[in-house]
């Protein structure tokens, strides 16, 4: 059914497509038209690199009895981070910034997942592996896959040494190489597309049953173009949406192969870089995508049962994803829309003394439920602190409880833990006292 939807689907975008070249409507920003052609592609030799060892695009493999896929988008403002679990295996891609290695570490806790079959750092970007660090101080994983294994920053080297550490190391995947993720596979169908950083991202596709998922990092056009001509299927339900809704990624000729019904923009609200741009709406509404936004709707989590994909999003599920773009001002949320929030009881952390010296100020917030108590407890090596500041409070109207409190001049150096609790929930944070 799918595939007879994705024929229609060509058709209708192949026709809008050409009218678009008619009115040459796009923008000098396009795609270049010695690489763009109207006729679609046909299926072409793959490159030698390839295993078809997987099932062919047409075998459909049957899914064991209460599989099912979920793959989470987290809205981790202007980056990009997505958890993948199906049958009790989990994936990772990419972290958000360096600021997300608290929500990371907390998302990874509250689900418990203490195992990632596998964490992909799509690219060296700050606002793609910054985060990943929190991941690994949760859970360790069996394959760290980046484009890179080193890149001169330094967010990349801590990155590096904690995927060292934790991660089995830093691994260059290829095109064609697959994985497995329960009854779900990882393709790869590219990687240093081209030398600019955000064109080396890995990008690879997730395919469960009848549906899949296409994820792109910050791929421009000119790797969109390798991909392109390296003949893999792209065809997916949902697409992420290459480098944040940028009018230099989602060309054309690649959003026609992959035909998506449904896609996700990961972007932050009033980011300096006008993303999404109005070219990438434009051409994701010609192509009648339902398209969602971290900006305007939090979190926004599909499930898939293998043959249909259903959406929930953290907030403003109708919200108008494709109209004029208001960068500036936050999305107005209605206040019915406003009780519908997470209704599961969470903990997150929002600042959390990762290492703090003797003598300095520590400090945790975290985001709970509306005016709840919540109690706090610093293990040390003599036992929990009495220090003052660290009494029980009561959260805000919008559920952020702070704590702040000095780490005494004679507090043993070592790694001890933090605990908060509340509402039901109990959040543990490691912190590392130095001298
Ligand atoms: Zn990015």
């Amino acid at each position: 059914m799918y595939h007879k939807q994705k024929t229609i689907r060509s058709v209708l975008l192949a026709a809008v497509l050409a009218l678009s070249l008619l009115l040459g409507g796009c923008g000098v920003d396009d795609v270049s038209p010695t690489t763009q052609s109207a006729s679609p592609t046909v299926q072409t030799t793959l490159p030698e690199t390839y295993q078809p060892d997987t099932q062919p695009e047409t075998t459909v493999p049957t899914l064991p009895q209460g599989s099912e896929l979920q793959v989470r988008f987290l809205d981790v403002g202007q980056a990009d981070a997505a958890l993948i679990s199906c049958d009790g295996h989990h994936m990772l891609i990419d972290g958000g910034n360096r600021g997300d290695s608290n929500l990371i570490y907390s998302v990874l806790q509250r689900e418990e997942i203490s195992y990632l079959d596998m964490v992909v750092a799509t690219h060296a970007h700050e606002d793609h592996i910054g985060g990943l660090p929190g991941a690994f101080q949760y859970a360790s994983a069996g394959l760290t896959l980046c484009p890179v294994t080193a890149y001169d920053s330094d967010v990349f080297e801590t990155f590096a040494a904690k995927a060292q550490e934790r991660g089995g190391g830093l691994t260059v995947p290829q095109p064609g190489d697959t994985y497995p993720l329960g009854s779900a596979t990882v393709t790869i169908l590219g990687v240093n597309g081209a030398e600019d950083t955000n064109n080396t991202s890995i990008v690879l596709r997730i395919d469960y049953g009848e549906t899949a998922f296409l994820f792109t990092g910050d791929a421009e056009r000119e790797a969109e173009q390798v991909i392109l001509d390296s003949g893999l299927p792209l065809g997916a339900t949902v697409l992420k949406v290459g480098h944040h809704g940028s009018d230099t990624s989602t060309t054309y000729p690649f959003l026609r192969e992959i035909m998506p019904q449904y896609a996700v923009i990961s972007v932050g609200t009033g980011n300096s870089y006008g993303h999404p741009c109005e070219d990438t709406l434009s051409r994701l509404r010609d192509a009648d995508v339902k398209v969602f936004r971290t900006d305007m709707q939090g979190d926004i989590v599909f499930t898939s049962d293998g043959k249909t994909v259903t959406a929930q999003t953290q907030r403003n599920q109708n919200a108008d994803t494709l109209g004029p773009v208001t960068p500036t001002e936050p999305p107005e949320t209605q206040p019915e829309e406003e009780t519908q929030a997470p209704s599961q009881e969470e903990i997150r952390v929002l600042a959390w003394p990762e290492t703090v010296g003797q003598n300095e100020t520590a400090t945790v917030t975290i985001q709970g439920l509306p005016n709840t108590l919540y109690s706090i407890t610093v293990h040390y090596k003599s036992g929990p602190s009495s220090a003052q500041g660290l009494e029980d409070k009561t959260s805000d109207n919008s559920g952020q409880v702070s704590w702040s409190w000095k780490v005494g001049g004679r507090t043993s150096p070592g790694t001890f833990n933090i605990t908060v609790s509340g509402g039901g929930e109990t959040l543990t944070l490691p912190f590392t006292v130095t001298e």
